[in-house]
């Protein structure tokens, strides 16, 4: 910003410098009805009275004595300065159809003016005025201070105006006819009108916005543009023409008062936009110590006289607004995006506000960019600040969807993961528990069934024969003389004996669809449904043939082995117990090994 405002400077010195040069010869104005407006920089001189003891007569003769100088570049600038300054201005009115004329003081901020109209008759007329004393002392109400002159026709008067302020040493002197200064004043009022009316809508459609969104950045946006507005109207004189016109004394504060506190509201409301707390805590803290500086320094100018309050605020205002584009630079390059309309919006405000403090430091004569660069550049910023608000809640909304998409799908993904594991854990825990049921369910040394299953399986198998008309034999099969085996062979070869009499059994029922199990020890149990009697002993036959027939081989030894088989015919017309039935198998079966074993019996209870 720094060149920008250099490059500006010399184009606007070198502009009056050219004027300067056009400056007249001769030092009176003359005043004509065709120039309704005279700007008086090119005729007016001045002398500085540092101890501000100079009256009029005093004046006179240090201008008589040549000690008052054409103003420097004709800017009529000069700073803070001590003392009091005196102008000098020669008029000749020759406009016959205006015998009146209002010089006004283009600067609102004047403490005193006293404005000595000296005539050639030797009259004086003297007109006080500037913001020590109330708005309604003015010639006419208007926001910057004036004062209505009778210049007779032709007549020469010397104008000398004395002013002596706290505030920044400016005096653009401007003769206007009345009719001029109407149309100027409307034009002016009317480009103010617009500028806070800009301001106005801005706020309450903020307003509204603060209270739906409930964001706190609008919020201090808000105090940032109300106060911003208050400055405006401190600096431009519309303050104390409407909102303080009686109170000399708050005009005299208005000016560091309201700037303080919009420079604590934009302070506080960079903070808030730009995240500063997460994004930039260095950053932040030094905001938040500008703000405590703003405070106190706002408390004491209510205490400090303008000369002392004013300079050093406006010095840290400088700190403040560019330390907050230094915050907006850093958040904008951590790729930050709403922080690049903010930037831009604070590159506006800066330009503008450039140039009007350099014309309070007399660094840049005054013109209407200077003049109007504040109202400007921060109409621009605040507009595009508005826009950032808009465009940053946007973004804070996506990301705040994003997030919950994100999650919702984090989620979503994660049930899946945990349905899938825990059907994972089911299919296995269901093989698992096929397999303990399976085991549970088969013998472990024969792989028959157990008896247990038998259990199990016994009643339905029944109830099925019944329902179908059917049969059910069942066959209790024991080897003979096992213990032998055992005792003389050992018992692993006993297990042998034992796995090849349960395969040997199992090809026999093989084709009939038979429940056979391991019952206990050497002894068998099987169900055959739908034989009777006949079929039964046949199966049974076969049964004991196939173990008759053929020795057990194992370990090179050849074992012969045999087996009594107890039978019953299930009725399966009575609602008969499994132990009943158990039991008459094993009445039979004991009965075949009391008759020699190696037999078949069959119960006594028969089906009918
Ligand atoms: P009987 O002809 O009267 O049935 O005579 P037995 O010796 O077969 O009958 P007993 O009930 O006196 O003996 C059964 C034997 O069966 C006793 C036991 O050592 C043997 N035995 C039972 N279960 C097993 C087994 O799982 N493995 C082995 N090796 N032997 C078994
Ligand atoms: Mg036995
Ligand atoms: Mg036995």
């Amino acid at each position: 910003m720094g060149w920008l405002c250099r490059i500006g400077f010399v184009l606007i010195s070198l502009t009056a410098l050219l004027a300067g040069g056009r400056a007249r010869a001769e030092s009176t104005v003359d005043l004509r009805s065709e120039q309704p407006i005279v700007h008086l920089a090119p005729w007016t001189h001045y002398f500085h009275d540092a101890g501000a003891a100079a009256d009029l007569d005093a004046a006179r003769a240090a201008f008589n004595a040549g000690r008052f100088q054409p103003l420097p570049s004709q800017n009529p600038s000069f700073g803070f300065k001590e003392g009091a300054f005196w102008f000098h201005v020669r008029l000749a009115n020759h406009a016959v159809t205006e015998p009146r004329w209002l010089l006004v003081q283009q600067y609102a901020l004047s403490d005193k003016l006293d404005v000595f109209a000296a005539y050639a008759d030797g009259r004086v007329a003297h007109h006080i005025g500037g913001d020590a004393l109330p708005f309604n002392a003015r010639s006419i109400r208007y926001r910057h201070p004036n004062f209505m002159l009778r210049l007779p026709v032709g007549e020469p008067v010397d104008v000398f105006v004395r002013v002596e302020s706290q505030s920044s040493m400016q005096v653009p002197l401007v003769l206007y006819t009345p009719t001029a200064f109407t149309e100027m004043s409307r034009d002016a009022q009317f480009a103010m009108g617009l500028y806070y009316g800009i301001l106005t809508a801005l706020f309450f459609y903020n307003l509204v916005l603060w209270q739906m969104l409930r964001d706190s950045s609008y919020g201090w946006y808000l105090l940032h543009i109300t106060a911003f507005g208050l400055v405006l109207l401190a600096l431009n004189g519309l303050g104390y023409e409407y909102l303080w016109p009686t109170s000399p004394w708050l005009q005299d504060r208005s000016v560091p008062l309201s700037i303080c506190l919009a420079q604590i509201g934009m302070q506080q409301f960079a903070r808030s936009f730009l995240g500063l707390k997460a994004r930039w805590p260095l950053g932040d803290r030094v905001g938040l110590a500008m703000i405590l500086f703003f405070v106190a320094w706002g408390i004491a100018s209510i205490f400090l006289p303008y000369r002392v309050s004013t300079p050093l605020a406006s010095l840290a205002v400088f700190a403040s607004i560019v330390w907050i584009a230094v915050e907006a630079v850093v958040v904008t390059r951590s790729g930050y995006l709403p922080a690049r309309l903010f930037l831009a919006a604070w590159g506006m405000f800066l330009l503008g506000t450039g140039m009007f403090a350099a014309v309070a430091f007399a660094q840049l004569p005054k013109m209407f960019v200077t003049d109007y660069g504040v109202q400007i550049g921060s109409a621009m910023e605040m507009l595009l600040l508005s826009v950032a608000l808009g465009y940053r809640y946007s973004a804070l909304r996506n990301e705040n969807e994003r997030v919950v998409r994100e999650a919702k799908e984090q989620l979503e993904h994660k049930v899946e993961q945990r349905t899938s594991e825990l059907s994972n854990a089911l299919a296995q825990l269901g093989d698992a528990h096929a397999r303990l049921r399976e085991s549970s369910q088969r013998d472990g040394l024969t792989g028959l069934h157990t008896r247990m299953h038998f259990h199990e399986r016994f009643t339905p198998l029944v109830d099925q024969a019944r329902q179908h008309g059917h049969a059910v034999t069942l066959l209790m099969i024991d080897l003979d003389h096992f213990k032998q085996i055992n005792d003389e062979h050992g018992h692993l070869v006993g297990d042998e004996c034992l796995r090849w009499a349960a395969h040997a059994i199992g090809q026999v029922l093989r084709p009939h669809n038979a429940l056979l199990a391991r019952f206990g020890g050497e002894e068998f149990v099987a169900a055959l449904p739908g034989q009777g009697l006949e079929e039964g002993l046949a199966t049974a036959e076969a049964i004991r043939i196939a173990l008759a027939a053929t020795p057990c081989r194992t370990g090179g030894r050849s074992l012969p082995l045999s087996a009594s088989i107890g039978m019953h015919v299930v009725d399966v017309r009575m609602r008969c117990t499994i132990e009943s039935a158990l039991q008459q198998a094993d009445d039979a079966l004991y009965r075949a090994k009391a008759d020699g074993r190696n037999c078949i019996r069959t119960s006594s209870a028969r089906a009918a």
